[in-house]
């Protein structure tokens, strides 16, 4: 220990008294000496110059003291000049920078007076430890640990600051999605799809003035809040550069990724004076960018409360719909071509409205699976096949496979397909059954090829790609999807025979299919021209169209039609006809 060659006062030193006694304040002292010399917090002495009177061993490492030197020196420290002015206690926190980073310490200063000398008393606990989990605690409570940008918390307060400044200026609360990013997650990995998003943050953060501020207040979510601004067009000359910056190609592992957000952007005061109203209405102002086609920016304003309005009313009586079940399944087989034999028949779901006018699923679809119904909404339509298998049956005889539509959202989510994949099993004629997903289902790495394709093959039901050639994928895709029917999409077939692009585009998927073993089925034929084209230059077998059929309500078949024993395999050419109000049955209809 330090110090005890100098000119401080030791315990006991000057206590009149015999040998004994003097013997007894010997050993006390060096005792004493060797439990300040062990006191895990650093204890130093100090004089009114800050010299070091004495200082312990863990002083002597803290403030890296030069103890040989002959009148050591502490590091300045402002408290303890202080202290002594005041001549009160004070408690501080001090720092040291070292090698390994910087040392907190508490600190507590004392000044006492011993042996009529003033000195300072201090002892400091080493906290540094304790400070980095609580920066780590408050980083974690305020940042976002991936992109390092604050987080909701952050941003609403600081708004809130704004709002209650006293000379508040105008400001642009902007709210920006990244476009695609689950689609971007699962083809490229999620590792991929982190980077995206630092690199993302990177280049909105890019030009940001310091009284802006850039949060990430979820997944691919984003609020940027300008401050100050003067008006719209100085918003949207800096929004313009942003979305520059974002679409140009991202290079991640390897990877060219292409990327791009949509923005909607809401101003203070005039789109709202509170921070939820600015969010609500740039979120409105973004989701209107999204249906819109992406990767742009739009301003609030009061006509999108209006569609808002009338959306949450649509949305309304979809919830009530679901709620009352005013769901139905129509059906439309699928066709050989050259025999007129029904295959197979495909469920589509409608909808009986308020009025019980019936709706097609264009209207409500993708409503339905933004809202989350979607799933009940699929149970339904097994739950109609069921309770009218018998009824298919004799319409389309015992052998037809039945088709359901599952959503490419559905498909990859375990926790609707793998209960629903039981359900098909409980029917009790699970290898009937197909699902028709389109080909956003089977992205690379995605659950639905990897968990749910083993189940629903284990319980022998079929995988039919919908929609072929809208998707995201290329031929060369079709490679990796184990599927046993692909459908190609109506956009191909319609007037195929007038537009030789896309009947190369069809032989080629034609022969790749073949290759995999893939039934094709041409969807949407609706003319005699089309049909012949398909008969005469290619070796597709199946169709589905109008020109077959139209979708058919089998409660309407079963009102129109007086039974007949024989169940029926084969259907006439001529279309039952679909009505607003349901299905008429067509004269060839029999059962
Ligand atoms: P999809 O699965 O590709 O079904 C074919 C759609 O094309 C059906 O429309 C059908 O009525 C229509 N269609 C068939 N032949 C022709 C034709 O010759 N010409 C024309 N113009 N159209 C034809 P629908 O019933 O309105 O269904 C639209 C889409 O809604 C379906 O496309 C499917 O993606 C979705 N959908 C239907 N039911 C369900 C369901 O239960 N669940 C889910 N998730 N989606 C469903
Ligand atoms: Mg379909
Ligand atoms: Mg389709």
């Amino acid at each position: 220990m330090h110090g005890s060659r100098n000119d401080v006062p030791q315990p006991g030193a000057n206590k009149p008294g015999n040998d004994i006694e003097s013997e007894n304040s010997a050993s006390e002292l060096s005792i004493l000496r060797d439990v300040l010399r062990l006191l895990p917090n650093g204890v130093t002495v100090q004089d009114d110059q800050g010299r070091v009177l004495l200082a312990n061993d863990a002083a002597i490492t803290q403030l890296q003291i030069d103890a040989n030197a002959a009148l050591p020196q502490a590091p300045r420290r402002d408290a303890a000049l202080e202290a002594f002015r005041t001549g009160q206690p004070m408690v501080v926190e001090e720092s040291v920078d070292r090698e390994g980073g910087r040392q907190v310490f508490l600190t507590c200063h004392q000044p006492v007076r011993i042996a009529e000398r003033d000195v300072l008393l201090s002892s400091s606990a080493d906290i540094t430890g304790q400070k980095a989990f609580e920066d780590h605690l408050f980083r974690s409570a305020y940042y976002d640990e991936l992109t390092d940008l604050p987080n909701r918390r952050v941003i609403e307060h600081r708004v809130n600051k704004l709002l209650t400044a006293e000379d508040t200026s105008g400001f642009a609360l902007a709210f920006l999605d990244v476009d695609n990013f689950k689609q971007i997650n699962d083809y490229y990995g999620h590792a991929a799809g982190d980077a995206l998003l630092v690199e993302m943050a990177r280049r909105i953060s890019l030009n940001l003035r310091q009284s802006d501020m850039l949060s990430r207040i979820s997944g691919d979510e984003f609020v940027l809040l300008l401050h100050p601004v003067q008006d719209q067009e100085e918003v949207s000359e800096f929004i313009r550069f942003m979305l520059e910056r974002v679409k140009a190609p991202f290079f991640i592992d390897g990877s060219e990724i292409f990327a791009s957000v949509s923005i909607g952007v809401s101003l203070y005061p005039d789109h709202g004076r509170s921070y939820d109203a600015l969010r609500h209405n740039a979120d409105i102002a973004m989701y209107r960018v999204k249906n819109a086609g992406k990767g742009a920016a739009a301003f609030f304003d009061d006509s999108m409360e209006q569609e808002v309005q009338a959306r949450m009313k649509v949305e309304q009586s979809l919830r009530l719909a679901i709620l009352e079940k005013r769901f139905c399944c129509a059906f439309q087989p699928k066709v050989d071509i050259r025999t007129r034999e029904i295959k197979g028949i495909e469920a589509l779901v409608r909808l009986r409205d308020d009025l019980g006018v019936i709706q097609a699923p264009g209207t409500f679809i993708n409503l339905a699976t933004e809202l989350g119904l979607i799933d009940e909404l699929t149970h339904l339509v097994l739950a109609d096949i069921v309770r009218s298998i018998d009824l298919i049956n004799d319409t389309f005889g015992h052998k037809t496979t039945i088709s359901v539509n599952v959503a490419a959202k559905q498909a990859g989510n375990r926790e609707f397909m793998r209960p629903f994949a039981e359900a098909l099993e409980r029917t009790g004629f699970p290898k009937r059954f197909m699902i028709e997903v389109t080909e956003d289902a089977f992205v690379t790495k995605s659950v639905f090829q990897d968990e749910i394709l083993p189940i629903l093959r284990e319980i022998g039901v079929g995988i039919s790609i919908d929609d072929f050639g809208t998707g995201y994928s290329s031929l060369s895709a079709l490679a990796d999807i184990t599927a046993d029917e692909i459908k190609i999409d109506r956009s191909f077939i319609t007037d195929i025979h007038k537009r030789p692009r896309s009947q190369g585009i069809l032989r080629a998927i034609e022969s790749l299919s073949e290759a995999l073993g893939m039934t094709v089925i041409a969807e949407g034929i609706e003319t005699h021209e089309e049909l012949a084209y398909l008969q005469a230059a290619t070796k597709i077998r199946y169709a589905q169209g109008y020109y077959f059929d139209k979708p058919i309500f089998l409660e309407d078949l079963k009102l129109a039609t007086p039974p007949r024993s024989e169940s029926r395999g084969l259907l006439e050419s001529r279309p039952a006809q679909e009505s607003r109000s349901g299905y008429s049955r067509a004269p060839g209809y029999r059962r």
